[in-house]
């Protein structure tokens, strides 16, 4: 529904703004006020296949674009993104909800994955054997796989899309972004910043929109790849769906991401990582701590230290310098997380911080949830079970570490984890033991850096290469193995037998 006054924010096809035959919009909120900043377009499927065919011609160029050319572009972006980080992390801020601080944040560690990408030409290096056979050399290249496409949360709306596409285009790729409905401004400035980078038109578009949109892209005979992050019924949703029109796909899912904190661990250090990866961009991460299960006997004093912290967070308006936390994301969600306190509440957990009542006296419309410290939750709870995506932190008591490895393990998530403890041998046991993608030692959200690739087990991850790094290069890129002769005349003739290696 369109509200009066509220700007339309577009489609980018072909390398400039447009609004799609399509007439279906959808509200953006700012958070914080609770007002409707804008209009989003929402695609059709004869929409995204404007988009598709646009970027399959561009692809087929792109590819024979030297990979040194290619590299410029990516180092121009990454100027451009350097010099426009702030506009982006307010465009963030302004839709998503979270910290200017915490914007900044995701902006920089997308960018790590430009600056990886700019490395393209030694990254798509291929082996060479020579003389495998008399005359014969085999030789293995990566070539693009055409048109892919990105579909991604509202949590991370600038870095999460950047773990893809910077890699996808340097392999010679056009990329379409499907962003989040929910925080779409954020892609729109990224465009404008390739645009000035210098890459050609339909090598980068972005379409908006919702499952009409998600749709069209899966089944669209010109997408050769899907990348999904989001929730795990939507990632399985995606994963089957693409997978059976034939294209390869990723598809990251949520999570439920375990703390472990082992009776000799530093507990300042232990409560001061519960509370920034439970509370940080109000639990809106999918590397979000949402369990801490504190191993006999240090419960009591890890919970009253996590208290005493939880006590000086402000929340606030993102935009104010002194917020250490914002709202949530809209509403409905807001709401959503409110009832599953409810739900902890009444199946028995004890909450011992109560964020409910949570008021901003000056933004009275904001999404607002303060933060919630559940203890002496239990597996069965639904507080324990369901991703609640939102500054809720239960601990969990365990007996001993094996107790605690084996809740863990029972999981059906497996993204990221983290144990605290002085013990090298312990935590080095953990991290052959435990089931998930990513593990902290001492350290409570372990994104890996962009050199290494991101990406959980379990039901965080539907797929089999992860995000970014060395996986998304082989995910962008098929393989190709060339075995090359150029014979003496002399051994001319033909030979009907299987080639033998003399
Ligand atoms: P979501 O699954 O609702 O949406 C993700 C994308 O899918 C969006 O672009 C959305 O428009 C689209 N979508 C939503 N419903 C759809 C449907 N029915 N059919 C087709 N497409 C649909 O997720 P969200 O609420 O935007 O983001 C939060 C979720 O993402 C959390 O579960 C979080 O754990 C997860 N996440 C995971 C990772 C990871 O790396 N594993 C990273 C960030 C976020």
């Amino acid at each position: 529904m369109a509200v009066e006054g509220a700007p339309v924010i577009t489609h980018w096809v072909d390398g400039k703004p447009w609004r799609g035959a399509s007439a279906r919009t959808a509200d953006v909120t700012n958070p914080a006020t609770g007002a409707v900043t804008g209009q989003v377009a929402l695609a059709s499927a004869a929409d995204v296949d404007t988009a598709v065919r646009s970027a399959r011609a561009a692809a087929d160029e792109w590819r024979s674009v030297s990979l040194s050319r290619r590299a410029r572009v990516l180092f121009s972006l990454r100027e451009l993104l350097e010099r426009n980080k702030e506009a982006l992390a307010q465009r963030i801020t302004a839709e998503h909800g979270k910290v200017l601080a915490d914007a900044m944040g995701e902006v920089a560690r997308g960018i790590e994955v430009v600056e990886y990408a700019c490395g393209i030409p030694q990254l798509l290096a291929g082996n060479h054997s020579e003389q495998v056979s008399t005359d014969t050399d085999v030789y293995s290249i990566r070539q693009p796989i055409g048109v892919v496409a990105g579909i991604t949360p509202f949590n991370f709306p600038a870095m999460v899309p950047m773990w893809m596409f910077p890699i996808a285009i340097a392999c010679g790729n056009a990329f379409v972004l499907k962003p989040s409905e929910r925080d779409p401004s954020a892609a729109m400035l990224v465009a404008e910043l390739w645009a000035e980078a210098g890459l050609p038109d339909g090598v980068f578009s972005v379409v908006h929109g919702d499952r009409e949109a998600v749709a069209a892209l899966l089944a669209h005979p010109d997408v050769g790849a899907v990348s999904f992050v989001g929730s795990t019924p939507i990632a399985r949703y995606v994963y089957e769906t693409a997978a059976q029109h034939g294209k390869r796909v990723q598809a990251l899912g949520g999570a439920k991401n375990h703390m472990v904190v082992l009776p000799d661990a530093d507990l300042d250090i232990a409560a001061d990582a519960a509370v920034s990866a439970g509370f940080g961009s109000a639990g809106e991460r999918c590397m979000a701590i949402s369990v801490v299960v504190a191993v006999d006997p240090i419960g009591d004093e890890l919970v009253a230290r996590i208290v005493e912290r939880i006590a000086k967070l402000r929340i606030a308006d993102g935009t104010d310098p002194d917020a250490d936390m914002g709202p949530l994301v809209t509403r409905a969600h807001r709401d959503r997380v409110a009832g599953l306190v409810d739900d902890g509440v009444a199946a028995g957990a004890s909450l011992v911080v109560d964020g409910r009542e949570q008021v901003v006296a000056d933004r009275p419309d904001g999404f607002w949830l303060g933060p919630c410290l559940f203890d002496h939750v239990r597996p069965e709870m639904s507080i324990y079970r369901e991703e609640i995506f939102g500054p809720v932190l239960s601990v969990v008591r365990a007996g001993t570490y094996d107790d605690a490895l084996a809740l863990v393990n029972a999981s059906p998530y497996g993204n990221g984890v983290a144990i605290f403890t002085r013990d090298g041998g312990a935590a080095r046991r953990f991290q052959f033991e435990v089931e998930a993608g990513m593990v902290g030692i001492n350290i409570p959200i372990p994104v890996p850096m962009a050199y290494y690739s991101f990406g959980g087990w379990g039901d965080s991850l539907f797929g089999d290469t992860h995000v970014h790094g060395a996986e998304g290069v082989r995910f962008y890129t098929r393989g190709k193995v060339v075995t090359s002769r150029f014979a003496d005349p002399a051994t001319r003739g033909p030979d009907l037998g299987f080639p033998q290696n003399r």
